[in-house]
């Protein structure tokens, strides 16, 4: 999807990194992490909230800045408090970082997904994209800061928490719910979205999170008394709900941008070229081309960009070959814009189906089913923050020269919505560059490569420093 803007080499490497024995303590904290079973099958983010406890206690932090708690023994999670000038009137910048990670099974990896294996310039290891690069490079820089005696203008909180991927105690939601004054904070990153991409190691774009959609299941279903095959009649189920889904299909969730798509088109018109570009350039006028609207939309990350999208994602119908089917249903998924509510959405999809034999109910993440969705709308984007602005931007100059800082509305969800719901203005940057072709999250053989993570420590230092230098 990227052009060829980058092919004449001006994207130079990142030549500068971490000293030795910070390379060697980041190492040694990624390997403790990735190495402890983080999973909800069988793992325990309290072991590994305790690690990484212990670790800012023998650097020093003291005892009543270190905290692991939680709602059970298994899921616990870490939160640390690094001391800003004394008397600051700023609030707190919060770091959140889940540590579960997904399900790994040996006989599906090539190598013991927990075990931390440094290969052909890789680490390997379940959690080395998907996160527990992005805690180690917090734990590591918050004990580098600490050592050469730095004093943000604000106090930074670490927390580190369970149950991103599944399970039942999500950490981030626990902590606002029950600990809400240690975590408090005017605003918050999140290193599980945004990073560098880069196509065959060169630097395409430094993405950062700026905001996210909505996720929604609905099930669409259609019931009737059934009957002889030999006898059809008009209200087969069957049809309903296909007739349902073909309609979805055909019609696409109307065009909309807002602040951050705004700017993340804006800039892939200067990265994309011809065609693509000019199209790009036709959507951000005032009216819109339609034409241009309908061609972008067959790139699927353009077309999630540009709109809410629901799709049908599981079916199941009829009882016997030679009966006519009594109950048919769909789960259609929508992943909604910020603004809008999962009520709302619902309620379009039933002036879409037009249909009154036809039920269309909300379902939630545990699988209830209910009449109506909520009617929250999802969070309206944050405001660019120039202070976080100036820091990405200047940082990312000096590691990846001439690339674009870019800021994107991640078409999936992180616990940055628990943050944002909580008031809280959420930001995914994660500085660690990760190959288009080498996305190995929630997948075998997750990898990452060493210089990535190495700039990545690098990246969030001098971010950080940059973020909360005391201003005069
Ligand atoms: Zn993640």
């Amino acid at each position: 999807m990227l052009a060829a803007a980058f092919a004449a080499g001006n994207a130079a490497a990142a030549t500068v990194g971490p000293d030795a024995a910070t390379k060697s303590l980041a190492r040694d904290i990624f390997r403790e992490l990735v190495e402890i079973d983080t999973t909800d099958s069988a793992g325990s983010t309290t072991r590994a909230a305790e690690a990484m406890a212990h670790r800012l206690l023998e650097a020093g932090f003291p005892k009543a800045d270190v905290a692991v708690l939680g709602p059970n023994e298994r899921k616990g999670n870490m939160v640390v408090r690094y001391r800003g000038k004394a008397g600051s009137r700023l609030k707190p910048v919060l770091i959140i970082g889940h540590v579960d990670v997904v399900e790994a099974r040996r006989e599906d990896w090539s190598v013991d997904p927990f075990q931390f294996i440094e290969r052909d310039g890789y680490y390997y290891g379940r959690g080395t994209q998907d996160m527990k690069s992005g805690d180690a490079i917090v734990v590591t820089n918050l004990i580098r800061l600490r050592r050469e005696g730095f004093v943000p203008d604000r106090d930074i909180v670490f927390a580190m928490t369970a149950d991103e991927e599944g399970g039942l105690s999500n950490g981030v939601d626990w902590l606002l719910r029950n600990h809400r004054e240690l975590v408090d904070a005017e605003f918050a990153l999140n290193p599980d979205s945004g990073g560098v991409v880069t196509d065959h190691g060169k630097p395409l774009t430094v993405e950062f999170e700026a905001t996210e959609k909505l996720y929604a299941d609905y099930q669409v279903l259609a019931t009737n008394p059934g009957g002889h095959s030999s006898l059809p009649r008009p209200d087969n189920a069957i049809y309903h709900v296909a007739d349902a889904l073909a309609r979805l299909e055909r019609t696409p969730f109307p065009f909309e941008l807002n602040n951050v798509t705004r700017e993340y088109f804006t800039q892939m018109a200067g990265i994309e070229s011809g065609a693509v570009a000019a199209d790009i350039r036709a959507i951000l006028a005032v009216p819109p081309d339609p034409q241009a609207i309908e061609r972008l939309s067959k790139t699927p990350q353009y077309n999630s960009t540009m709109r809410t999208t629901c799709v049908a994602t599981m079916l199941s119908a009829g009882h016997a070959p030679n009966a006519l089917p009594q109950r048919a249903e769909a789960n259609v998924n929508c992943r909604i814009l910020p603004g809008h509510s999962q009520e709302e959405v619902r309620l379009d999809l039933v002036r879409l189906f037009d249909d009154p034999g036809l039920g269309v109910r909300y379902r939630s993440d545990s699988g209830t089913l209910s009449e109506h969705g909520s009617e929250r709308k999802s969070m309206a984007p944050p405001p660019l923050r120039p202070d976080l602005m100036e820091a990405l931007r200047g940082v990312s100059a000096r590691l990846w020269p001439g690339v674009p800082v870019v800021p994107v509305m991640m078409v999936g969800a992180s616990d940055s919505i628990y943050t944002m719901m909580a008031g809280i203005p959420s930001y995914g940057i994660s500085g660690v560059a990760i190959d288009r072709d080498d996305v190995r999250m929630h997948g075998r053989d997750e990898r990452l490569a060493v210089a990535s993570y190495e700039q990545g420590v690098e990246f969030y230092y001098e971010f950080l420093k940059r973020l909360t230098a005391a201003r005069r």
